[in-house]
């Protein structure tokens, strides 16, 4: 049987040690704040905003509520951002994504102040990835190098395989697998023959959005096997990207859908929160 690698346990401890962490701060007087900016009612996007505002609550951290209506302007947006860079007790500033049609995502990314970019989406937190210098990373990937370090999965020297090359999940990705000193490879939907690539992977990180894409055929014997995706299937079920029967009895360790990698990119938004109010907060 696989290794289940159980995101629920990694992230509520990575919770836990952030909690004593904001204890310790608060201890020294230093309050952490998060602005949560939500434009409309997309209900899951409301539901992902809960379950930040939650996680913040257990964690210490206060968070700063924006809920705006559909109709707010890009302008009004960005005074709200303006607002939030400005306010010496705001370490973080969370624009729940999408936003509507008529709000260009590029400029409200760019208008966030590098310094409380938690979400790790502005082009210089991207750079700086990319040429290796602190800088907050996107959720979603950091967490899932936290889920293979803290299962005692090592990456170095390893074959990696990125499918997904998005700018918020398969390129950090790829990049931070480098950064582990893993070789690594992506592939999108121009890749030749994906089934060869991805069975030459000794960990395969599968974030296409499609439900249950990759069967057995496409993983090595023996592979890590990690699962972005997230879907709902017709009886409401959750699911991945990985048919998780057919491919668990081949891997040597596997995330499951629900309580894989979802868990951890609310967690690793919480660590940023707390790394940029100890590397900026006054
Ligand atoms: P995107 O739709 O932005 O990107 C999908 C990527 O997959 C693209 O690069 C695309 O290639 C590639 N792709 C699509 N079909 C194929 C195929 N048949 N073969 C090879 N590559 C393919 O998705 P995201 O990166 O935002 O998300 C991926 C999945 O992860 C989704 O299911 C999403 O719900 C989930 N997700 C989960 C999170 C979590 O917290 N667990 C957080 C974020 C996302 P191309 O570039 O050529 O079009």
């Amino acid at each position: 049987m696989p290794q289940i690698i159980d995101g629920k346990r990694i992230s509520q401890e990575i919770k836990d040690e952030l909690r004593d962490k904001v204890a310790a701060l608060k201890e020294q007087g230093k309050e952490i704040a998060l602005a949560v900016i939500q434009v409309g009612e997309d209900p899951a996007s409301s539901v992902y905003v809960r379950n930040k505002k939650r996680a913040c609550e257990y964690i210490g951290i206060k968070s700063l509520s924006y809920e705006v209506p559909e109709s707010t302007t890009q302008e009004e947006l960005l005074a709200i951002i303006d607002e939030c860079n400005k306010n010496p007790e705001c370490n973080g500033i969370l624009v729940q994504l999408p936003v509507p049609k008529h709000i260009d995502e590029d400029t409200i990314i760019r208008a966030i102040d590098p310094k409380k970019d938690v979400d790790g989406f502005h082009p210089m937190s991207v750079g700086a990835l990319t040429i290796g210098e602190p800088g907050f990373v996107s959720c979603t990937p950091a967490g899932i190098i936290q889920l293979l370090k803290r299962s005692g999965i090592s990456i170095e020297g390893k074959e990696c395989v990125v499918v997904g090359r998005s700018n918020i999940v398969g390129k950090p990705m790829a990049l931070l697998l480098l950064r582990e000193n893993g070789t690594v490879t992506i592939c999108h939907s121009r890749t030749k023959d994906l089934r060869e690539v991805t069975k030459r992977a000794d960990i395969l990180i599968a974030a296409i959005g499609k439900p249950k894409f990759f069967d057995a055929s496409y993983v090595k014997e023996g592979a890590v096997v990690i699962d972005v995706g997230i879907h709902r299937n017709e009886n409401n079920k959750l699911c991945g990207d990985v048919d998780y029967d057919d491919v668990a009895p081949h891997c040597s360790a596997i995330t499951p859908v629900p309580g894989g990698v979802g868990p951890m990119t609310i967690a690793m938004l919480m660590n940023n929160c707390v790394e940029s109010a100890e590397m900026f907060g006054e």
